[in-house]
């Protein structure tokens, strides 16, 4: 990385804890860049948020977007409030930011940090058990916002809301999750899908699945299941499991799975991607805006602190590696030493877990 590299971060902390965490993870990201001296981060702030909607009538201005891709990456903290409908917010802000930036991929990785405890009894005696990467589906399906409502008496009401499924949509993601597969040690991949039940959209998410399979013979170990089986799987198995490839809404349903079964949903990470690099990628947490802890001081960071990394790892391309690496070394060395908070059986707040972070970075490198 030349020495005088600076990357253009638009953060979006948004509402509830999303503000604390994201104002928590520049703080790591500054001392990373800081103490590695061969990058920095040129933030700018959007307040963006639920708070701001309720005051002014609008998430985000018109140029929001045009805004966004004058930047090399998005850090966004957690939007939504009790005040506001959840798909008021999630249409405003989140969801068109990844479709419009090509984000079609929104990638998972869960593991038990070491020092923390899972509720599974055989990954407390083995927490390697579980170590997975659930690829999302971003761009469509479920999550595709077609449908309507009809307008008669309320208990009359019909609602359709289809989900869109595209044999490029779906390829796509297949690829990328079998790309996913191969660089790991196990190379496994299972795919999920509801195809006894549905099928159209479902039957042809196998179907492409299948195909592209085929490419990947003798590389990557691949099989299929139904979403339903897939949860009782990941609960009495999951050494079975590596890669994930599930739609938009089954993969959110088994993320949130998955991070309570590796400790807490507050360590979790994500990264929406536009693998093509035209448009700049968004990091964050896969927890919301927690309104009953909002406020509290006691939100975990580690969720924003790990998608922090995956974030240096994304804007390095390669080059980052190894800071990337540092920052998830400094997250460990901190949860070994016992410096958690309350959702990881802890008792200390976002404040003391941010400075143990912030010590072990400069302690690293
Ligand atoms: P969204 O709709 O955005 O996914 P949600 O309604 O699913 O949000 P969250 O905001 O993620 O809900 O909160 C779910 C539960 O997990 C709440 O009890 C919340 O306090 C807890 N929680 C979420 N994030 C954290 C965190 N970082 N630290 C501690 N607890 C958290
Ligand atoms: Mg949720």
């Amino acid at each position: 990385m030349p020495s005088d590299t600076v990357f253009k971060v638009a953060a979006i902390p948004g509402d509830g804890i999303g503000v604390d965490i994201t104002e928590a993870a520049k703080e790591v990201l500054n001392k990373l860049a800081q103490c590695d001296g061969t990058f920095r981060f040129d933030f700018t702030t959007f307040d963006w948020s639920s708070k701001a909607y309720l005051e002014r009538g609008w998430y985000m201005p018109e140029d929001a977007i045009a805004t966004l891709k004058k930047h090399d990456a998005i850090y966004f903290g957690a939007v939504g409030w009790p005040s506001v409908p959840d798909h008021i917010s999630l249409w405003n802000m989140i969801l068109p930011i990844r479709k419009e930036l090509n984000q079609y991929v929104n990638v998972r990785p869960t593991r038990i940090l070491p020092g923390t405890k899972s509720p599974l009894v055989g990954c407390q005696k083995d927490p390697k058990q579980l170590d997975w990467i659930i690829v999302r589906e971003n761009s469509e399906g479920e999550y595709a916002g077609q449908g309507g409502t009809t307008h008669g008496h309320e208990n009359y009401a019909v609602a359709t809301e289809l989900a869109i499924f595209s044999y490029v949509g779906i390829e796509r993601i297949m690829r990328f999750a079998f790309e996913t597969a191969k660089q790991r040690p196990r190379k496994k991949l299972t795919m999920v899908t509801k195809s006894n039940a549905q099928r159209h959209g479902m039957v042809l998410w196998d179907k492409v699945f299948y195909t592209v399979a085929k490419e990947y013979e003798g590389v990557v170990e691949f099989d299929k299941m139904l979403v339903d089986a897939m949860t009782v799987r990941m609960v009495n198995r999951p050494d079975s499991l590596d890669v994930i490839v599930a739609t938009n809404l089954h993969a959110d349903i088994l993320s949130d799975l998955a991070a309570a079964l590796a400790g807490s949903i507050g360590i979790a990470p994500s990264s929406n991607l536009d693998p093509s690099r035209k448009y700049p990628s968004m990091f964050e947490p896969i927890h919301g805006s927690a309104p009953d802890i909002a406020g509290k001081g006691i939100a975990n960071p580690l969720g924003a602190f790990w998608s922090a990394a995956e974030m240096v790892r994304w804007l390095g391309a390669g080059k980052l590696d190894a800071q990337a690496d540092t920052l998830m070394q400094a997250i460990e060395n901190v949860t070994v030493a016992g410096v958690k908070t309350r959702d990881l059986g802890g008792d200390r707040g976002t404040q003391e877990v941010t400075k143990a972070v912030l010590d072990q970075v400069e302690r690293l490198i």
